[in-house]
């Protein structure tokens, strides 16, 4: 948490950060950073981030690509996130300490909500709760909605890739598909694609790759994956590194695990049509602008993976299982086909369109608002 980017003004421009809380809790060896990003359309929501290797700079992107996210899908909701510098398969009791202490810090920040994220789950969400009484995705036993376990985010990808289909000429039945990062995200979205008739050719975690041109039976990589099996010991097809998911030649490809896998530096590497991001900020702009040359049609990450946050405000607000759904279907469905009918029009990046759209909404907002942007 030492670099220089943890100086926020280095990050600040007219949208925010709004409020940036280091928290340090020596006794337990607690160390993060959690960031307000803008609360112009409402309280903020974001995940908390738990990995070994996170930093105060992933937090103010993050947040911000919460901000549009929200923005774009008409939430009454600002972004934030958090990170917490840990590993995130500690021992339980010591996972509960960790993420109490962290409550705890930031009961006093009461227009952050805060949602699970990599190293953090619905049990950790309680937690929170229970300290400071505001949090989203929490367990279905406190009136949660297990987004994870219902593939909120899965969802709403397979559903932005029937609209984005059409964009690139790409039947769904058929279409091969390649997902780095098997985990919540890329599982469900695997499971919902095939359900749509596409093929799983390629599937990394952060044990290895697993190749198949034939087409990977997924409820079986499912049930693997279910026992705690890495993928690199999964016994049919060929395995390679983390890194060959790059090289697997396909019509789909969609990043679900870390942040700037996709850079200019091996962007090249990528043969696919259709990039659909469903980890927060995959992709470099460089490397983006790349692939947007090259004709490949990418779906920016807070249009294609807010499947998630919307099921979150829709639990937040008491909303049943069945309203979250419906909203996920009928706002990513609106905003992928707004966002890529816009950038045909005018030639622009995706992004650039996403944008535009996310930022009119945060202004529109702001014009009720004394102080925010
Ligand atoms: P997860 O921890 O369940 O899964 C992450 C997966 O990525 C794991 O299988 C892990 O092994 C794999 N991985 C890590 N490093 C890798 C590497 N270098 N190469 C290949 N695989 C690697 O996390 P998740 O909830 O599925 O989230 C994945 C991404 O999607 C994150 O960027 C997260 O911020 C974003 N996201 C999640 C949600 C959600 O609803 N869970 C919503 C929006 C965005």
């Amino acid at each position: 948490m030492s670099d220089s980017t943890s100086d926020p003004f280095a990050f600040a421009d007219a949208l925010g950060p709004a409020k940036v809380l280091h928290v340090y809790v020596p006794a337990l060896g607690v160390r993060g950073v959690a960031v307000v990003d803008n609360v112009a359309c409402g309280p903020a929501i974001g995940g908390v981030r738990l990995a070994p290797d996170v930093t105060a700079l992933e937090a103010f992107r993050l947040a911000r690509a919460m901000t549009y996210k929200s923005a774009a899908a008409g939430l009454a909701h600002g972004g934030g996130k958090s990170v917490l510098v840990g590993d995130p398969h500690m021992p339980t009791p010591e996972k509960e300490r960790h993420i109490r202490a962290f409550a705890c810090a930031i009961r006093d920040l009461t227009d952050y909500i805060p949602g699970p994220d990599m190293g953090t789950d619905e049990q950790c969400m309680a937690w929170i709760h229970d300290e400071i009484g505001r949090a989203a995705g929490l367990p279905e036993e406190i009136g949660g909605i297990p987004l994870d376990r219902l593939g909120a985010t899965g969802v709403g990808l397979a559903v932005s890739a029937e609209v984005a289909s059409d964009y690139c000429e790409l039947p769904l039945r058929g279409a091969r598909v390649v997902i780095q990062g098997y985990g919540n995200v890329g599982r469900h979205a695997a499971r919902c694609l095939a359900e749509r008739g596409a093929v799983l050719v390629a599937a990394a975690d952060s044990s290895g790759t697993v190749t198949d041109a034939g087409g990977l039976d997924v409820s079986e990589l499912d049930a693997w994956k279910e026992g705690g099996e890495p993928l690199a010991r999964y016994p049919k097809g060929t395995k390679g590194s983390p890194d060959d998911v790059l090289d697997v030649d396909c019509d789909i490809w969609i990043p679900a695990a870390r942040p700037d896998v996709l850079r200019a530096d091996n962007v090249g590497r990528l043969q696919t049509r259709l990039v659909l991001q469903g980890a927060n900020i995959p992709c470099t702009s460089e490397a983006e602008a790349t692939l947007h040359e090259r004709g490949v049609v990418v779906v920016p990450d807070f249009v294609a993976n807010a499947g998630g946050l919307i099921c979150a405000a829709a639990e937040y607000h008491g909303g049943s299982e069945a309203y979250a759904f419906e909203q996920i279907d009928a706002k990513i469905r609106a905003n992928t086909d707004a966002v890529l009918r816009e950038a045909q029009r005018s030639g622009a990046q995706p992004r650039e369109a996403a944008l535009h759209l996310a930022r009119q909404r945060v202004e529109r907002a702001a014009t009720a608002r004394r102080w925010h942007v």
